[in-house]
């Protein structure tokens, strides 16, 4: 373990494990197959990586990503090692000379694509050659229930039959119970040590709020918070994905469309534009992200509801990989659920199947609706329990108001009862508030005794009160197409008076936001900052050079100690995290001139 925590040093430049990092490695350098849980971000490559460089033989590294190979690769050349990639993307001579270099045992790290490692002639190479160990990163793509489903994954099985005595690492971010058992049972990791991390990003900020305007208060979210930084948008619809992007654009950002409509050279071109330029934005569907290795994305912001907690976790857990403050904000709407549910309706899922999802969208529209720490509810929801709440999200900054909604609520409910559940919400919301309408005379529903019961609330007031209701689930939407609303069980005892009801208050004005900022820079006084951006741009010039992402040559976090630390000479340099030896070879020199150059401040 001393020679791990020397190459965690100086491979890497890191002075801690992290998690469970240390008993993992050890687990594999005694030769034991290890299952790994962490969330995204956690470190799951350094559990595989440094086992690999200190066992004999080649780690090979199975990921279903083809398109991150590049990347991953390049980054570990970057700190010195002897890392390669077999996949389609590349040319015969390359394959034949990544071949050649695997033969002579050459390489410290094979990253392969799961068909590829099953060929026939690929599996017979690897017969020939010292093996350190298996890396079966994504695990869960094995699972026939979750949404990255590979059929080759559960082939990954015969690995245990071809190669006994290597020792396996199967590593996934995908939390829940049935997904890891299915992950052991496929790839028959029944012995494998499990390491369980927990979920928990603390750096992340949660966000969720409803109201008017989403746009408008995304772009002064984003236009206070993240002038300069990466983020990804989410939207549901191609469509607004198009427009959200020309949009920001508009205004001055470098944003990118990116969904499942587009051609693929114009995806692989945003996708990669993100990840190499600073700043950019990518609006995107949710077509966009598994595995996107990025560590500086400093903001996950969703313009629509996403299906599922699970969903919005995977989503949001895509910022602040780098364990930087990173915002996860969210703008959702009735609407949203309106249009979720009609989807569901429509989907060509099975009865069991709509009943699930229906349960998910539940949860999710509960959690935005909620009036405690959303982070004790993420983690319950992954079965974990944190003791207090977080101080970081939006509820424990500004606890919001709430007042007793017993009697709006029954006005609604006995509403919605006596229009005979059949009508959407704004209907509703006309005959509450007494509207002079053709339809409702029509209906004969100005006759009814809750026509015109609710004008004491406007009618964005009253979407707001129904939404609650739907949230806490005294209220249904029919998933017919027409969005009606009707009554649960669960509403009874609300409408006989026999229990009371709080609610959320609606956010009156955008309050000025008081607390301290996410941003990363905002951190730095402002003679750092300008260091700062001096060591980005250097980073970035050198990053082109050699056609890498800018992390690949250092993160943000890296620069940002530099910058607050001014190390002068290679010795204090090699005191930052993240400056190994290759790199303070290779970098150092450069560095440190951007550094003399801005004198320290007397
Ligand atoms: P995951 O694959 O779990 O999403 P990564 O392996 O990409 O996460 O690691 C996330 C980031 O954390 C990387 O930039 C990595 O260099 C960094 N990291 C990993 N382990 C450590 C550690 N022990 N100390 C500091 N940084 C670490
Ligand atoms: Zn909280």
């Amino acid at each position: 373990m001393d020679n791990a925590r020397q190459i965690l040093k100086d491979t890497f430049g890191y002075s801690e494990f992290r998690h469970h990092q240390a008993e993992i490695i050890e687990s594999l350098l005694a030769g034991k197959d290890a299952m790994v849980l962490m969330p995204t971000g956690g470190g799951k490559s350094l559990c595989f990586q440094i086992p690999a460089l200190l066992r004999e033989g080649t780690g090979i590294v199975i990921s279903p990503l083809i398109a991150l190979m590049q990347d991953q690769v390049d980054a570990l050349t970057q700190l010195g090692l002897k890392a390669a990639f077999l996949n389609s993307s590349q040319g015969s001579v390359r394959q034949r000379e990544v071949e050649s270099a695997l033969l002579a045992g050459e390489l410290d790290l094979l990253y392969i694509a799961p068909e590829r490692l099953l060929m026939p002639r690929m599996l017979e190479q690897l017969g020939l050659i010292r093996l350190s160990l298996f890396a079966i990163d994504e695990a869960h793509c094995v699972s026939q229930w979750g949404h990255d489903f590979r059929k080759e994954y559960q082939q990954l099985r015969v690995l245990q039959e071809y190669f006994p005595g290597v020792p396996r690492i199967a590593l996934t971010a995908t939390a829940d119970a049935r997904t890891r058992s299915e992950i052991i049972e496929q790839l028959e990791l029944q012995q494998a040590q499990v390491f369980i991390n927990s979920f928990d990003r603390p750096n992340i900020r949660y966000a969720l709020s409803e109201g008017n305007n989403p746009r408008d208060r995304m772009w002064r979210f984003i236009e206070s918070e993240h002038p300069n930084d990466a983020g990804i948008v989410y939207c549901l619809s191609r469509n607004k994905v198009e427009q959200v992007a020309a949009w920001l654009s508009e205004r001055g950002r470098l944003a990118l469309p990116y969904h499942a409509g587009l051609p693929e050279q114009v995806r692989r071109t945003n996708q990669q534009r993100f990840l190499r330029e600073e700043g950019v934005i990518i609006v995107a569907t949710i077509a966009f992200g598994m595995g996107i290795d990025k560590p500086d994305v400093r903001f996950v912001a969703h313009l629509n509801l996403p299906k599922s907690v699970e969903a919005y976790y995977q989503e949001t857990g895509r910022a602040g990989r780098d364990g930087q403050p990173a915002n996860a904000w969210m703008a959702y709407s009735l609407q949203d659920v309106i249009m979720l549910r009609r989807m569901m309706g429509e989907s060509d899922g099975d009865e069991q199947y709509k009943r699930v999802a229906h349960h998910k969208l539940e949860t999710m529209l509960g959690l935005c609706e909620l009036i405690s720490c959303r982070r004790q509810a993420l983690l319950e929801y992954f079965d974990e329990t944190l003791a207090e709440p977080c101080g970081n999200c939006d509820t424990c900054l500004q606890p919001p108001q709430t007042w007793d909604g017993t009697e709006a609520s029954r006005k609604a409910l006995s509403c919605v009862y006596r229009t005979g559940q059949r009508f959407g919400v704004n209907y509703v919301i006309d005959v509450l508030t007494g509207k002079d309408d053709d339809r409702i005379r029509h209906n004969h529903h100005d006759q009814l005794s809750t026509f015109g019961i609710g004008t004491g609330h406007t009618a964005t007031q009253w979407r707001n009160i129904i939404r609650q209701l739907i949230a806490q689930g005294y209220l249904d939407i029919d998933a017919d197409g027409h969005g009606a609303i009707c009554l649960t069980q669960k509403a009874r005892p609300l409408l006989r008076g026999e229990i009371e009801l709080q609610l959320r208050e609606p956010p009156k004005t955008e309050r000025k936001s008081k607390v301290k900022k996410a941003r990363v820079a905002v951190d730095l006084p402002d003679t750092d900052q300008v260091l700062f951006e001096a060591l980005r741009a250097r980073r970035m010039e050198l990053a082109k050079e050699q056609g890498v992402p800018p992390y690949v040559v250092f993160h943000d976090s890296t620069l940002r100690d530099m910058a607050i630390q001014r190390p002068l000479s290679e010795d204090s340099l090699r005191t930052i995290s993240g400056v190994g030896e290759s790199k303070l070879e290779r970098f150092g020199r450069t560095f440190i001139e951007v550094i003399q150059a801005h004198p320290a401040p007397e």
